[in-house]
Formats: C-alpha cells, structure tokens, sequence
C-alpha cells in the first residue's frame, strides 16, 4: 500500500539514519575541577577547570574518554545522534510491531 502513513513514516525515519552516522556512543560529560596549583584561578574553588568526556559502555565495561578542547562542540553533536538514533529506531519498531499484529490479526 503506497498510501500507508506507517510506511510513509518508516521510510522517512529509515532515509533520517544515514545523517546521523557519525554518532558517537555513551553521555557527554562536562566535569569541574581544580588544578591543585595554588596560584591558579581556580583555587578560589568557584572558578574551576571544565574537563570534556565521553563515558560509554565499550564491549560491557564502562569507559571514559577525554575530550580535547577543540572537538567539544563536534563531539556533544555526535553523542547527541546517537540518541535521536535511539529514538528513530524505537518509532520504526513501533511501527513494525502495530504491522506484525495486524498481519496476525488478518492472515
Ligand atoms: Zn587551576
């Protein structure tokens, strides 16, 4: 049926995935810290250091990736694919769910 909306969804959710393949896997972690160094700003304790990361579960282990400076806004994106991703996957099961059980329903 060309005039399914399920299918016009899935079709439209299948063709959003091939944007999204540079997502990355886990949380983008954005942690406070200080230094140690005394003379440094953030000894104050308020203006402390922002520190990047990634923690994700690779092969069952949970790991933590530091993110360097210059790819923070490039790498919090592709963290963030993964979760549209996730979304778009879980809508065209749904879809196939409701298409597994009108089939059953009418053989
Ligand atoms: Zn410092």
């Amino acid at each position: 049926m060309p005039g399914d909306p399920d299918l016009q969804t899935r079709g439209r959710l299948v063709r959003s995935l091939g944007a999204l393949r540079e997502m990355l896997p886990g949380s983008f972690v954005e942690r406070k810290r200080a230094c140690g160094r005394p003379n440094c700003h953030c000894a104050d304790g308020k203006s402390l250091h922002a520190q990047y990361q990634i923690s994700a579960l690779v092969e069952g282990k949970p790991k933590v990736f530091h993110v360097p400076p210059r790819m923070v806004e490039q790498v919090r994106q592709q963290v963030a694919m993964r979760r549209r991703f996730d979304a778009a996957a879980a809508a065209i099961c749904g879809i196939n769910l409701k298409r597994f059980l009108k089939q059953k329903e009418n053989p």
